[in-house]
């Protein structure tokens, strides 16, 4: 079964099985929706649909495409924070060769909304003249910020977040956690897999957490700049090390590509490739921690509002919850949100990240 992998996505995978059985696969699609929830994973088992003539998932073909090493399954994602031109170039050299193996050849572009405007419009010929051997899967978790003239030349599949009892049900399977963490991950993901599945499996996500939320709610007393330093710190920790298992899962996929011999020389490159990711993985990183700065004041706004608890994402700072709500007005709170999302997207820019966190936390105090 090749989308058994596939958890809480019934309308976009009966779109695409639709699509298989009446074979009417187009030549471009995007797969929108936030980060985390599956996209890739389900491009990858739509490209085994369409390349492989096995039907299974199992096979040498699929598990090429699944390695990402199978000659008709190109995989791009953008290195920095945005898709050159020469990376498209790259793509529209390749959709012009007829495929190796397999009639139709598939080209998965992540984080689509990378795409500059000369990119774009390099792909855009590409896009419009389908040359009839090639399916085009982009992805994206910004589609406002995807290009408007390449949404339009592709079919859209929408994702949804994910239902929290099949969160439930993956983190029980996967890991060996106690009801309320996997009570307290599922508050947490806002519906996204992968963060919950990250949070289970490294710590590192709830510490950082902590030390937001700490700070926020006045738990721990911090001077501003000491947070700030101790959050740089943890976050291009988290960043290192999720870098080196990208590595280790890189080269434990191309073990199956190459003789043994050119390992060093591989790990080399891959070394130098992830180094050019590791400004962006920091970013997330930070991103990730305004996220949780965010969870506190919409928290208190939804408590100031409803005076419940039900809906509360940081139910275990319950207590600081109600205090702060007895001294801070709605607005404040709709503000400081805002604030908050400005920063998110001045460090997506590559604005200095200290600054960005030492001016956000002087607005909000
Ligand atoms: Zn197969």
């Amino acid at each position: 079964m090749i989308f058994k992998s596939i958890v809480g996505q019934d309308q976009a995978l009966s779109k695409l099985k639709k699509d298989i059985s009446l074979k009417t696969i187009t030549h471009a699609y995007l797969f929108f929706g936030p980060d985390g929830i599956g996209k890739k994973m389900m491009a990858k088992s739509f490209a085994k649909a369409i390349i492989c003539p096995n039907g299974g998932d199992t096979c040498n073909c699929c598990q090429r495409i699944e390695k990402e090493i199978h000659p008709d399954c190109s995989i791009y994602t953008p290195e920095g924070n945005f898709v050159t031109i020469d990376e498209v170039r790259e793509i529209t050299r390749l959709a012009s060769m007829v495929p190796m193996e397999a009639k139709t050849r598939v080209i998965i572009l992540d984080e689509a909304d990378c795409l500059t405007e000369p990119a774009a419009n390099a792909l855009l010929k590409t896009l419009e003249e389908p040359p009839g051997h090639n399916v085009f899967i982009l992805i994206t978790s910004n589609v406002d910020a995807v290009i408007p003239t390449i949404l339009s030349r592709c079919r859209l599949v929408k994702f949804n977040t994910i239902k929290s009892n099949l969160i439930k049900e993956v983190l029980n399977q996967k890991f060996s956690l106690t009801k309320d963490e996997i009570e307290q991950i599922c508050r947490l993901c806002g519906g996204v897999l992968a963060s919950a599945t990250q949070m289970a499996s490294n710590p590192w996500h709830l510490k950082l957490r902590g030390l937001v939320l700490d700070y926020s709610s006045g738990r721990k007393l911090a001077q501003p700049n000491d947070f700030v330093n101790e959050m740089m710190e943890l976050c291009k920790k988290s960043a290192n090390e999720s870098l080196e298992n990208n590595i280790d899962n890189e080269i434990i996929s191309q073990q199956f590509a190459v003789d043994r011999s050119h390992l060093s020389h591989l790990k080399k490159v891959i070394k130098q490739k992830e180094k050019r990711q590791a400004a962006k993985q920091s970013a997330k990183a930070y991103e990730e921690a305004l996220d949780y700065l965010a969870s506190w004041y919409r928290d208190l706004l939804v408590y100031s509002e409803s005076k419940s608890s039900d809906l509360l994402i940081n139910l275990d700072y319950f207590d600081e919850i109600q205090k702060s709500c007895q001294n801070v007005d709605g607005l404040d709170k709709v503000k400081s949100i805002e604030d908050i999302q400005s920063a998110q997207k001045l460090i997506r820019l590559n604005v200095n990240t200290h600054l960005v966190m030492e001016n956000l936390l002087m607005n909000l105090n």
